[in-house]
């Protein structure tokens, strides 16, 4: 009987390692199944440009993993079961169960919008293209370039910066405020700081700093302060949370939620579980939290790839790296700033700010699509054509 293995979200840490693993492991041996939410592959590094109005492309995780070998689920995963090795899902056509003898778990996080009273009834989120959407619709709806009307961009996080520029560059007859808690970019290096104040000035964005925000409603923001700013759209990006899922399958999980695991990525609690991506709570090289973001996915996902391959056919398991050394963030289309971070994961006084982080940052968003949707580069043809054979239609389970 071949080995299962069942891969949960397709995101940039799910479908890249399950698009490796097919590319590693042999089709004779091995059965990959993957189980997605949606049917295709959403760059949420590009979300803050989809609510600003662009569009971004979305390939079709079916179009993605032809000629992988890899069964498809499109399906919403409700629950995991690890004593007895399955996954509860929902679709369509009513769901069911899926077994597996490995599972790796990258359902990725979701926004914290329960912060403060309102705020899931009255704001935006840019963390999933569900709301990013809904967000592009509510700009639309201001009229014309929305002129005189009021955007209010709570957290000055790298969602929180990239949304700001973004709508206020994409939109410049919107008055666009962002508000932070302390001062702005706190966790950037003063000479990355001056360059996001000058490209706030420059977009004609309000920055208020040392604010915090008490409470959401339809057209106001509330801040502890008393103030209260007009907003026809509050966007909030203050934090992100995973799904309770493992937690209540019984992995074993931090108070927040994400999945603990030893240096390989492998549940502690349970064995034949790995997470990755947002969902893991993985302590990097310098002995800190990863933070939840597309490199560390990257890393975690490039990981669990090693252990779950090395495990499977007697290798031994590397320790690949486990390291977080820059952020780029966008400042619009034509602006950006790259800041690098030391071993304690705070920003190095050198960064680099203007058109070549951006230019950066861009490259690096198509090189981890590309990445993510060429799963069978490298593999050799008589590879390609077993998997192929294995994800005939009558071997697929949905598509
Ligand atoms: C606007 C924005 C900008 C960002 N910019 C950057 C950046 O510049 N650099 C950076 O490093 N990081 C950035 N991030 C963070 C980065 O996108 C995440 O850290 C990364 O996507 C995590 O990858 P993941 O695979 O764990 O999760 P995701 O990419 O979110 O993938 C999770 C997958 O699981 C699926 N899923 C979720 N729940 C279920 C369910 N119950 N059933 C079935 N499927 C499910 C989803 O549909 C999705 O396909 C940004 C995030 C946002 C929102």
């Amino acid at each position: 009987m071949k080995h299962r293995i069942v891969v949960l979200g397709a995101g940039y840490a799910g479908a890249f390692v399950a698009g490796t693993l097919a590319r590693r492991l042999s089709p004779a041996d091995t059965e990959i199944t993957v189980v997605n939410a949606v049917p295709d592959f959403v760059q949420r590094m590009r979300l803050h440009q989809l609510a600003a109005g662009q569009d971004i492309e979305a390939p079709k995780l079916a179009d993605v993993f032809a000629g992988t070998g890899i069964r498809l689920r499109v399906a919403r995963v409700t629950a995991v079961d690890p004593e007895r090795q399955v996954v509860v899902v929902a679709d369509a056509v009513g769901g069911g169960e899926i077994g597996y003898d490995t599972l790796l778990y990258a359902l990725g996080s979701r926004g914290d919008n329960h912060a403060v009273p309102g705020a899931a009834e009255h704001a935006f989120d840019i963390a999933s293209r569900p709301s990013a959407l809904r967000l592009r619709e509510r700009l639309d709806g201001l009229g014309g370039r929305g002129e005189g009307r009021n955007v209010v961009v709570v957290g000055d996080g790298l969602t929180g910066i990239e949304a700001a520029t973004e709508i206020a560059e994409s939109r410049p007859g919107l008055s666009v405020t962002l508000i932070a808690r302390g001062e702005l970019g706190a966790r950037l290096s003063e000479g990355a700081r001056g360059h996001l104040r000058r490209a706030c000035d420059r977009l004609g964005i309000t920055v208020l700093e040392h604010t915090s925000v008490d409470a959401v409603e339809a057209t106001r923001v509330l801040c502890t302060d008393g103030s209260v700013l007009a907003s026809d759209a509050t966007v909030w990006t203050a934090g992100f949370v995973v799904d309770p899922i493992a937690a209540a399958g019984g992995l074993e999980v931090t108070e927040n939620g994400r999945i603990v695991v030893d240096r390989t990525m492998r549940s502690v609690s349970h064995p034949n579980v790995y997470a990755i991506g947002d969902s893991v709570y993985a302590v990097g090289d310098n002995g800190l939290p990863l933070p939840m973001s597309c490199a560390s996915a990257g890393y975690t996902g490039g990981q669990a790839t090693e252990a779950i391959v090395g495990r499977l056919t007697g290798r031994k398991v590397p320790n690949t790296k486990l390291v977080y050394t820059y952020n780029t963030i966008s400042l619009g289309r034509r602006d950006g700033i790259l800041q690098t971070v030391d071993d304690e994961g705070q920003a190095k006084p050198k960064h680099m700010g203007g058109r070549k982080p951006a230019r950066i940052k861009e490259l690096t968003i198509k090189a981890a699509l590309w990445a993510t949707s060429h799963p069978t580069f490298g593999l050799p043809k008589r590879k390609r054509r077993l998997a192929a054979a294995d994800a005939s239609p009558e071997n697929r389970v949905a598509a």
